[in-house]
């Protein structure tokens, strides 16, 4: 079985999310969209209103799971027993960040990154640039999936 993680803060999903995580259902059996709980980082939404937005947003894709970890990503992967790591690419920043973190876990771990290029149309969309909308009371949602409501 092909199995991937897609991880992520997710603080919230965003349209941007959800286009790379359905094209990858075309390339895995499964999908295990993996929040890190990192308590050194401040979140908009609560650990439990993440997971519940992704849900909501994948309740009828059988293929996809929602979970949360903590630590290493490839440990998790192990745990998991998934062989590959499904991220997105938006801009050359993305690709030099990536880069380095897909290479420290190849060096930790035999796990393959698996990278999909952003849908022309959805590259400007980043969770920072949603919270900025939100913080100022802007009209976030054609920005998000539904489940994303506050
Ligand atoms: P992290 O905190 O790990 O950056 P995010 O939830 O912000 O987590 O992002 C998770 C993944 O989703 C990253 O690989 C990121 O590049 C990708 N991603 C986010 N927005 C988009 C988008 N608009 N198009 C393509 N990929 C995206």
């Amino acid at each position: 079985m092909k199995r991937a993680v897609f991880p992520g803060s997710f603080d919230p999903i965003t349209n941007g999310h959800l286009d790379i995580i359905m094209r990858g259902l075309t390339l895995f059996d499964e999908i295990i969209l993996a929040i890190g709980v990192n308590a050194d980082k401040k979140y908009m939404f609560s650990l439990e209103q993440r997971k519940s937005f992704l849900e909501q947003t994948f309740k009828n894709q059988t293929k996809i799971k929602v979970t949360t970890y903590q630590g290493l990503t490839v440990d998790f992967c192990k745990k998991m027993k998934a062989d590959f790591i499904l991220r997105g690419l938006r801009n050359p920043a993305d690709f030099e960040f990536e880069k380095a973190i897909a290479h420290t876990n190849r060096k930790l771990e035999k796990i393959e990154t698996v990278f999909l290029l952003t849908s022309s149309g959805k590259s400007y969309i980043s969770s920072s640039i949603v919270r900025d909308v939100i913080r100022n009371n802007g009209n976030y949602t054609s920005l998000v999936p539904d489940a994303v409501r506050i």
